[in-house]
């Protein structure tokens, strides 16, 4: 069994009985002790999706290579590009250092784009734990990564035990669903998180005058460095403002909000902001 998955395999639970608990008793299976349902593990990721979906990829074939730079330029490059999109994972970060020694959940871990915010600790632990649906991302960021534990499943349905995890990491994640699909999302989120947990949740400030202008800027700063054009790409549309999302979060149940920081300016104006960074405490 690969390394990382055997240090999280106590923490899986079967999504077709939701309480069954995982076995491997071969490298590229899971095995239910309760329903005796299976899993695949594809390359060392398992997967927890419909047979027909374990090869999914948001991003075209034709796209990657592009996407790929885009990533870099945007996230793992130094340049005013990156210090901007990076200050939400310097956020989840330091709320994490707040923590002993916190097991997390990040929903929506794409390429691994929080991965240089990864404490050595949490590495060396394996309690940072990514989930995602996209295979070519998943992948792309285990042959570069493998020990950090990565696991292609639903937002929607988190094959990962009731109240297991310390924080739950929403980074630009919550604004690329519809309303109903996030509700059920932090609904997946409440459960998996432990009375007292944190949710971390970072989102632009969509809808923002400043954040429409930053992305033209941006969006054209990409296009010029790699060729690939946000503005006419589909799979980043943004389905929720910063609005919609803020009394989503504000009106789940069992969790109040500790911190609301508006970035670059912290002043309470979402028309001044680009991204919103704010953590939520599970009651006890
Ligand atoms: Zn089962």
């Amino acid at each position: 069994m690969p390394e990382p998955l055997n240090k999280i395999l106590d923490k899986l639970v079967c999504i077709s009985c939701a309480s069954g608990r995982l076995s491997c008793p071969a490298p590229e299976t899971l095995l239910c002790g309760s329903c005796r349902a299976t899993f695949r593990v594809v390359n060392g990721i398992p997967c927890f999706v419909a047979e027909e979906l374990v090869s999914f990829s948001e991003v075209k074939e034709t796209e990657r290579q592009h996407f790929i730079d885009a990533k870099q330029v945007a996230y793992f490059r130094e340049s005013f590009i990156s210090r901007l999109y990076n200050s939400y994972h310097q956020y989840a970060a330091s709320r994490r250092t707040l923590l002993p020694a916190p097991l997390t959940l990040d929903i929506g871990f794409g390429i691994g784009e929080h991965y240089p915010f990864v404490s050595a600790r949490e590495k060396a632990e394996a309690s940072f734990i990514g989930l995602d649906t996209d295979r070519f991302k998943l992948e792309y960021f285990s042959a570069l990564h493998p020990e950090l534990p990565v696991v292609q499943a639903s937002a929607l349905q988190i094959p990962f035990r009731d109240e297991s995890f310390d924080v739950v990491q929403l980074l630009a994640t919550l604004e690329h669903f519809d309303a109903a699909t996030a509700a059920a999302v932090l609904g997946e989120a409440m459960r998996v998180l432990k009375p007292g947990g944190y949710v971390l949740a970072c989102y632009p400030a969509e809808g923002s005058l400043l954040l429409r202008a930053g992305q033209l800027i941006m969006h054209g700063w990409l296009r010029l460095k790699t060729g690939f054009d946000l503005e006419h790409e589909e799979v980043h549309h943004h389905l929720l403002s910063a609005r919609d999302i803020q009394s989503m979060l504000l009106s789940v149940p069992g969790i109040e909000r500790c911190e609301s920081i508006n970035y670059p300016m912290n002043v309470n104006s979402i028309q001044l902001s680009l991204f919103l960074n704010e953590m939520y405490r599970k009651d006890q």
